[in-house]
C-alpha cells in the first residue's frame, strides 16, 4: 500500500481523510472534525494548512486547519462532509504551529490533541479578563441631588453606587458587583441617566514590573564581538544555522546572546530565549529588562493559564520582542521570530516528561528551520549530544574560554572516603573537609555544601573498598528491594544481595542513605556555633522560600547553605570560598547511561560555585571513586577530556547520541499485564524485522520505580542508529496496539529518553 497512485498525471495522495479544527484560539482545539479529502486536492493538503469547510448544520462556510492525515476513516465515509478548498490566505502563525504539533506527533509520539494542546496556548473558560469600571459624569452637587432623589425613591442600590461614587471618581465594576453587591441593570440603569459611563477595557496582564533605568550594552571583548557577528552574518545570509556556545560560567555567553538580540531586534525579529526555570532568578531577567524594557516579558510557572496566554497574545500582535522563559516558551507565536537562545543547554528539565516527550533542542531546531530562525545553544558542560553534533560539523562551536570579572578558578582537592574509613574516621565530612570549614567559619567566609540527592535509588556499594554492586550484563548498578534481591532495571536481572563485599570480603555493604537533613544535623554537632540555611525539596515547597533562602545567603545571613542540586545554579555568591561535594558518587550509581554526565556536570557547576568573588576559593570533592573519570575531570575542569571518555562508552554501548533509544513505557494495574502486553511489543517487532542488524531489543524489565499508586510500571528498549527506523517501529506498536484492541493500555514512548523510567 506504499505506492503511489497516479491518476490524471496527478499524484493521489494515500491519505483520504483530514481531521481539522475550525477555531483554533478556544477549546475546540480538543475536537477535530474529519473531512474527506476531494480527488481534486489530492496530494495537496498538509498539516499546518488553512482550508475552507462546510461547518455545522446549515454548513456554514468556515476556515480550519489541517492537523492530522488518515488513510482510513474514522466514521462512515458517505457520512463525510468534503474539504471545500485551500484557503487563499494563506499559511498564519498558527500554520507553523500546527505544523510544529504534527511533527512532535510522529517524531515523538503522541496523540494529535495533546501535541496541539502543547503547541497552542488554549484559550480558557474563562472570558478574556475584562477591566470594566464605571466613571462618574456629574458634579458633586449633581450627584448629592440624585442621591436625594433616589432615596425617596428607595432606590436603595443606586444609593450606595451613588454615595461610593462620592468618594471616588472611578470605580472597578466588579468592585461594585461584588462588594456592594449592585446588579447590573442598575449600573445600565444609571448609565442611561447620564450619571455614569461604564467603560470596558480588554486588558493584558502584564507580569513583569516595571523597571526603571536603561542599561546600554558592554563592550564586548574581541571574542564576544566575533561570534555575535558571524552568528549575524549566518543569518542574514539566510543560512539556517544551530550553534553551540561552550562556555564556563562567567565567560560572558549572557553578554553574548544580548549582542545578538540587540542586532535582531533592529532588523525587527523577535528572540525566544529559553532558561531553565529553576536559573529564571530575578538577577538573570532584569539584565534582559535593563537592555529591552519592557518588549520582554517573561513566562514561568507561577503565571496562571489566562496570564501564559495573554504573553502569547501579546506576542502574536508585535507588542514584544523577547520572551524569556522555560520550555514552552518555545511556542511563543511570534510574527517574525529571528532567534532561539537555550542557555544551559544540558539541563534535563529541557525535556518533557509528559506526552508529547519532546526535547527543547530538537523542537527548537525544528521550529527555526520553519521559520527561517536561527538556534544558539549555550553551556559550560554542553551535552553529549550537542558537543558530539558540533564535533560532527552539523552545529557550529564556540568557545569563550576566560572568566571576565576576575575570579580563577578553584582549587580543587579529590578526597577518598576510603582512606578516611580506614582511618577511623566515619563522619559525614573527611578531615580535609572539616580543616577547611573551620577556617572559613574563622575568617567569616561562607560554605556551600552540596549532596546530590538523585542518588536516592538506592544502590549498594561497599564502604571500605567502594566496590559497587552492578549488573554483569548492563554496566549500570543494581538496586535493592526491600525483599533483599539487587536487580537491574535495565533488563531484569537478579541476584541475593552478598553479605561481604565479593571484591574484598569486608561486611559494610551498605547502600547510601544520608539526605540534606542529616548533614545539617551533623554541622550542628560539629559546628554549632554556625549559622545554617538548608534548601531541597522539601525546604522549598512554596516557589518564593527558594528566592528567601538564596536571597537570605547572598545577604550574608548564614555561614553554611546546605542543599540539593539546586543550590548550585543561577546565583552567584561573592563571599562562598569553600564548597564541599559530600558524596561525589550518589549521582555516578543512578542505573542510567547518563549517571556519568550528570555527575560531571553537577559537580563541575558545583565547583565553580566557589570564589566567584575576589577571594580565591577551594572546592573538596568526597568520594568513593576517585578514580572515575567523572570525578577526575570535574576536578580538573577539563570538558574535552570527560567528553572523549564518555563518548566512547556510549558509543561501545550504543547509547545515545551515538545511537538513538525508544523506551516504550507501560503502567498496568495488574504485575502481569503491563510485562505481557510489552513482550507482545517485542514479539511483534522481532517478527518484522527478523536479526535487522543494529537493532537491540532491551526487556521488557521491571521500570527503575517498579510501581507507582498502586500501578505496577514496566519498560522496553529499542536502540538503533537510525532515529527514523525507531520512529518506524514505534508507528509499528502503535498499529499492532490499534489491531489487538490495546487502545486502553497506558503505553507511552520516549525517545531517547533523560531518565530510566
Ligand atoms: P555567562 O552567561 O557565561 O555566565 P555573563 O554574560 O553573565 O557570563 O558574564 C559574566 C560577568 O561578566 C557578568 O557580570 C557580565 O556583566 C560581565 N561581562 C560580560 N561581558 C563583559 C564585557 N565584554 N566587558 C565587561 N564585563 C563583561
Ligand atoms: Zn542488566
Ligand atoms: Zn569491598
Amino acid at each position: 500500500m506504499k505506492e503511489q497512485f497516479v491518476h490524471d498525471g496527478q499524484p493521489v495522495q494515500k491519505e483520504r481523510y483530514a481531521d481539522i479544527i475550525v477555531d483554533i484560539s478556544h477549546e475546540k482545539v480538543d475536537r477535530p472534525f474529519q473531512y474527506k479529502i476531494p480527488a481534486a486536492l489530492s496530494g495537496q493538503i498538509v498539516p499546518g494548512m488553512r482550508v475552507r469547510v462546510p461547518f455545522g448544520r446549515g454548513n456554514r462556510d468556515t476556515t480550519g486547519y489541517v492537523v492530522d492525515l488518515c488513510e482510513e476513516a474514522d466514521y462512515p465515509a458517505e457520512k463525510m462532509k468534503e474539504i471545500a478548498c485551500i484557503d487563499e490566505k494563506g499559511a498564519t502563525v498558527e500554520s507553523d504551529l500546527i505544523k510544529t504539533a504534527y511533527w512532535m506527533k510522529s517524531h515523538y509520539g503522541s496523540t494529535v490533541i495533546n501535541a496541539l494542546k502543547t503547541v497552542i496556548p488554549v484559550k480558557h473558560k474563562l472570558k478574556q479578563p475584562e477591566k470594566k469600571k464605571i466613571t462618574r459624569c456629574v458634579d458633586t452637587k449633581e450627584l448629592q441631588r440624585q442621591i436625594e432623589v433616589c432615596e425617596k425613591k428607595h432606590q436603595k442600590a443606586k444609593v450606595r453606587v451613588l454615595y461610593a461614587l462620592l468618594e471616588e471618581e472611578i470605580l472597578p465594576y466588579a468592585l461594585l458587583r461584588e462588594k456592594l453587591n449592585i446588579a447590573a441593570p442598575t449600573l445600565n440603569s444609571l448609565e442611561k441617566q447620564g450619571i455614569i459611563t461604564i467603560e470596558t477595557e480588554s486588558y493584558y496582564r502584564n507580569p513583569v514590573r516595571r523597571i526603571s533605568g536603561r542599561e546600554q550594552a558592554k563592550a564586548l571583548s574581541e571574542r564576544q564581538q566575533f561570534i555575535v557577528e558571524d552568528v549575524m552574518n549566518d543569518y542574514r545570509l539566510g543560512r539556517p544555522f544551530v550553534s553551540l556556545l561552550h562556555g564556563i560560567t562567567g565567560s560572558g555567553k549572557t553578554e553574548v546572546y544580548l549582542g545578538i538580540i540587540e542586532q535582531m531586534i533592529a532588523m525587527g525579529k523577535q528572540a525566544i530565549v529559553l532558561i531553565p526555570e529553576i536559573a529564571l532568578t530575578y538577577q538573570t531577567l532584569l539584565r534582559f529588562y535593563k537592555r529591552f524594557g519592557d518588549r520582554v516579558s517573561v513566562m514561568n510557572s507561577t503565571l496562571s493559564m489566562g496570564e501564559k496566554y495573554d504573553q502569547m497574545e501579546r506576542a502574536r500582535r508585535g507588542e514584544l520582542d523577547v520572551i524569556i522563559g522555560p520550555r514552552s516558551a518555545l511556542f511563543t507565536p511570534f510574527p517574525a521570530l529571528g532567534i532561539i537562545v537555550i542557555d544551559e543547554e544540558h539541563e534535563n528539565s529541557y525535556k518533557s516528561e509528559s506526552m508529547p516527550r519532546y526535547h527543547a533542542r530538537e523542537t527548537a531546531i525544528q521550529i527555526a528551520s520553519l521559520k527561517g530562525a536561527g538556534v544558539l545553544l549555550g553551556s559550560a558542560t554542553p551535552s553529549l549530544e550537542a558537543y558530539y553534533r558540533a564535533a560532527k560539523g552539523e552545529y557550529k562551536l564556540y568557545r569563550l574560554n576566560e572568566r571576565l570579572t576576575g575570579g580563577c578558578l578553584p582549587r580543587v582537592y579529590t578526597v577518598d572516603l576510603r582512606e578516611e574509613l580506614k582511618n577511623g574516621n566515619r563522619s559525614i565530612f573527611s578531615r580535609k573537609l572539616k580543616e577547611l570549614m573551620e577556617e572559613r567559619l574563622a575568617a567569616g567566609e561562607q560554605i556551600m555544601l552540596f549532596l546530590n540527592r538523585r542518588g536516592y535509588a538506592g544502590f549498594i556499594s561497599c564502604r571500605a573498598c567502594g566496590h559497587v554492586m552492578k549488573c554483569p550484563h548492563c554496566d549500570v548498578s543494581l538496586s535493592e528491594h526491600r525483599n533483599g534481591m539487587l536487580i537491574c532495571h535495565y533488563c531484569g536481572h537478579e541476584e541475593k544481595k552478598p553479605k561481604l563485599c565479593p571484591s574484598c570480603g569486608s561486611k559494610y555493604l551498605l547502600g547510601f542513605k544520608a539526605g540534606t537533613q542529616q548533614i545539617e544535623e551533623a554541622v550542628h554537632k560539629e559546628f554549632p556555633e554556625a549559622a545554617v540555611l538548608r534548601m531541597d525539596a522539601d525546604s522549598t515547597r512554596k516557589k518564593e522560600s527558594y528566592e528567601q533562602i538564596l536571597s537570605a545567603f547572598a545577604d550574608g545571613k548564614a555561614d553554611i547553605l546546605v542543599g540539593t542540586q539546586m543550590i548550585v545554579k543561577g546565583h552567584d555568591f561573592p563571599n562562598v570560598t569553600l564548597v564541599g561535594i559530600l558524596a561525589a558518587d550518589l549521582s555516578l550509581n543512578q542505573n542510567d547511561y547518563r549517571a556519568g554526565e550528570r555527575t560531571f556536570q553537577l559537580l563541575t557547576q558545583a565547583a565553580g560555585r566557589a570564589g566567584r568573588g575576589e577571594r580565591p576559593g577551594e572546592v573538596v570533592i568526597q568520594t568513593y571513586q576517585p578514580e572515575h573519570y567523572s570525578i577526575i575531570h570535574a576536578a580538573g575542569q577539563d570538558y574535552e577530556s570527560f567528553y572523549e571518555e564518555e563518548i566512547t562508552y556510549r558509543e561501545l554501548l550504543q547509547y545515545p547520541p551515538a545511537a538513538h533509544m525508544l523506551a516504550v513505557m507501560s503502567t498496568a494495574k495488574e504485575e502481569k499485564q503491563g510485562e505481557t502486553v510489552l513482550s507482545g511489543m517485542a514479539g511483534c517487532i522481532r517478527d518484522r524485522f527478523g536479526p535487522e542488524k543494529g537493532l537491540y531489543i532491551i526487556g521488557p524489565a521491571p521500570a527503575a520505580v517498579s510501581k507507582i499508586n498502586d500501578l505496577y510500571r514496566h519498560t522496553l528498549y529499542f536502540k538503533h542508529s537510525d532515529y527514523e527506523k525507531l520512529v518506524q517501529i514505534k508507528d509499528m506498536l502503535e498499529t499492532y496496539m490499534k489491531e489487538h484492541d490495546l487502545k486502553n493500555q497506558n503505553v507511552q514512548f520516549d525517545f531517547d529518553p533523560m531518565n530510566t523510567f
